[in-house]
């Protein structure tokens, strides 16, 4: 199957108003574009000119189907681009201001990626390099198509941006002043190569700042206070507006109030209009047949295991091709791992530590006894070795241990045995375990870490490369798609940093204990394998819910400060620093703490351990229950972030527009 090119489309805008809810006028709306009217003929090249504020972003967003018009029509190749925006998928190229071709990706291989989204499903791999081939020579950038495109110049960098919107042969080429941070001479070897397309048949319309080059246009089409004040060739403009430089229109439409000059170009267009009609009428008769709508060619697009391949390829071959982002992707385990050790080179993880026990009634009857006769001896004022009575006797020894005697005499002495002898305190010695508190410190700090780095992966993924995505989106990107493939690569690189840190910090003990020293207790901790498992989950979750955020934010500085939000209740909520035993936390804990279940998954409770180590309550020790949490609380997020863009689309549209 061949990829048809598209036709050259008219573009024709009838009445076209739009406007938006005007918060400072209550229930009032702000008109943005109000009854703006013009027709650009199939391979016309023209450039939208305006002072800021005019509507011309407003405008391009109208032909991409994204501003719902209040009033009128806005019609592509004879199609309502409202309306019918999926059936223009692949009729309209759009290339935005700033450039969204991932900088460590090769031309070739930016515009390999930008075919399988552009292209239908259908097409050939012979196809594609076809494709390719056709655009990289049209925008002359065979010279550079292995290089990335970070390392490529400004104007080659619009250049590529241009190729692989032209991939489609889009009947229509919308330019949002992309050519606005170029120098003269590079903007206008861009807008030559525009104006060749448009002569090719492409229509082409470039909104641009840059006025030395709009000559290269066919037409201007110049807006004011949302207002067509003109729309014709550069020379006549002039004209119209008394002035000598295009510039100085911008000044001529500053200085006169809203509406001055778009009522002088309606009173123009009804004079042309009427010597128009005048000639019509004298020279054919009435009734020329209205335009048909322009056959689109049908882009079907390819499916979520396609679309879900692409994506995943793209982002680990992006991560692979990224060298300054490979090396911190493998220091930052290696710090961390040095950080732990660093923390724990002090840390005796095999201490001995004396359990206690409740006294049995035989042991208690003996203590109050004992404790009698004690508490006898300790309370009598008169010392004599004559005396043979116990108290007497355990007097006269007392006598010979001062310290001793001021201890007992101590109420806290009274009390330990009070409390020992109604269960309130255990006194007895029971046997004696290893301390698990170095270990559990340990394996606390060890996922903490993980969780960490899994919030600070996933929280830029998505605002990060935002207009691309936006980008994407109108050439039918599947948000479902998208984002699965984004956890779906975020858990591989986790997948090695996690392994990295987990051998080095195993490394890091082995060694130590080949010198002598110690290494945290087995009784405690699962093995490294299985903590790292379940460390990595607990990293892909927090990247995940970093996604949510990602999607959330609309710059990647208020991601940042996002952060620590998450981290701070996963801290407390991980039952690493507070007991979650049971109640409202441990609710909260097991719905949102992706650090809770690690800790659950990576920690053993040995033989049994003191009730002060219990952080977890009782709970049932099964491995697949952290392992089925975590990985519930992975799709929830994704879920979660998938429906954040889905909504996000729909606020943006307007209910009256379907979302994919
Ligand atoms: P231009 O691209 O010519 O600079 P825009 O089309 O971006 O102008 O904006 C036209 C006018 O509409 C500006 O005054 C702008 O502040 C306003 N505007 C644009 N989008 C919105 C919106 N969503 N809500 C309110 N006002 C908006």
């Amino acid at each position: 199957m061949t990829h048809p090119r598209q036709p050259g489309l008219s573009v024709v805008a009838e009445g076209v108003t739009v406007s938006v809810p005007d918060p400072k006028a209550g229930n009032g709306r702000k008109t943005l574009l109000d009854d703006v009217n013009f027709r650009i003929e199939p391979g016309e090249f023209v450039c939208v000119l305006g002072p800021s504020g005019a509507g011309k972003s407003t405008l391009v967003r109208a032909l991409l189907g994204e501003r719902e018009i209040a009033a009128g029509r806005l019609l592509v190749g004879g199609h309502d681009v409202f309306l019918e925006a999926d059936g223009l998928r692949g009729a309209i190229g759009y290339v935005p201001q700033r450039d969204v071709n991932p900088p460590a990706l090769p031309v070739e291989r930016a515009l390999h990626y930008a075919s399988e989204v552009r292209l239908p499903a259908g097409a050939s791999v012979a196809e594609r390099r076809a494709a390719i081939d056709r655009v990289v020579a049209e925008v002359d950038l065979d010279r550079v198509r292995d290089q990335p495109i970070g390392s490529l110049s400004g104007g080659e960098m619009k250049r590529a941006s241009l190729a692989a919107e032209m991939l489609a042969a889009p009947g229509l080429l919308l330019i949002d002043e992309a050519t606005s941070s170029l120098d003269p001479a590079t903007e206008a070897r861009i807008m030559r190569l525009l104006a060749n397309r448009a002569r090719a048949g492409t229509t082409v319309i470039a909104v641009t700042h840059h006025l030395d080059n709009v000559d290269q246009a066919g037409k201007l089409l110049i807006l004011g206070h949302g207002k067509v004040v003109w729309f014709g060739s550069r020379v006549e403009a002039l004209g119209h507006f008394g002035v000598h430089r295009l510039a100085d229109v911008y000044i001529a439409i500053e200085d006169k109030p809203p509406g001055f000059w778009s009522a002088r170009w309606r009173e123009r267009l009804a004079e042309n209009r009427a010597m128009a009609e005048g000639r019509q009428a004298a020279e054919s008769p009435p009734g020329a047949s209205p335009a048909r709508a322009a056959a689109l060619a049908a882009v079907s697009i390819p499916g979520f295991g396609r679309q879900f391949a692409t994506f995943l390829c793209r982002e680990l071959e992006t991560a692979l091709r990224d060298r300054v982002g490979i090396a911190m992707s493998l220091l930052l385990p290696l710090a961390l791992a040095a950080v732990v050790l660093a923390g724990f080179a002090a840390t005796s993880f095999q201490n001995p530590l004396m359990l206690t026990r409740f006294l049995d009634p035989g042991e208690k009857e003996l203590l109050a006894d004992v404790w009698g006769e004690v508490r006898a001896a300790i309370a009598t004022d008169s010392v004599s070795e004559q005396d043979a009575s116990i108290p007497g006797q355990i007097r006269v020894f007392l006598e010979s241990q001062p310290k001793l005697l001021a201890h007992l005499r101590e109420p806290s002495t009274e009390r330990l045995v009070r409390d020992g002898l109604t269960d309130t305190i255990r006194i007895a010695p029971d046997r004696e375990i290893i301390d698990p508190a170095g270990t559990f410190k340990w394996l606390s700090l060890m996922s903490i870490c993980m969780v960490i780095l899994g919030f600070v992966t996933g929280f830029r993924e998505i605002v990060k490369e935002r207009p691309m995505l936006d980008l994407e989106r109108r050439h039918g990107l599947r948000f479902v798609a998208y984002v699965i493939a984004k956890v779906a690569a975020l858990a591989v690189v986790l997948a090695v940093q996690v392994a990295i840190f987990e051998t080095a910090v195993e490394l890091g003990f082995l060694v130590r204990e080949a010198m002598g020293g110690e290494g945290p207790a087995e009784i405690y901790r699962r093995s490294g394998l299985v903590s790292g498992t379940f460390n990595w989950l607990a990293a892909v979750a927090c990247a995940a819910i970093g996604l949510v955020v990602s999607a959330c934010v609309r710059s990647t500085d208020k991601g940042v400060l996002a952060v620590p939000l998450l981290i701070t209740p996963q801290i407390l909520l991980g039952a690493t620093i507070l007991p979650i035993r049971g109640g409202v936390l441990a609710v909260l804990a097991k719905l949102f703490s992706p650090l809770y279940w690690a800790h659950r998954g990576c920690r053993c409770e040995g033989d049994g351990v003191p009730v002060f180590w219990q952080n977890l309550g009782t709970y049932d020790p099964a491995i697949w229950i952290p392992i089925a949490a975590l990985a519930t609380q992975i799709t929830v997020a994704t879920v979660v972030t998938i429906l954040v863009l889905r909504w996000q689309e729909r606020a943006v549209l307007g209910r009256n527009r379907p979302v994919r």
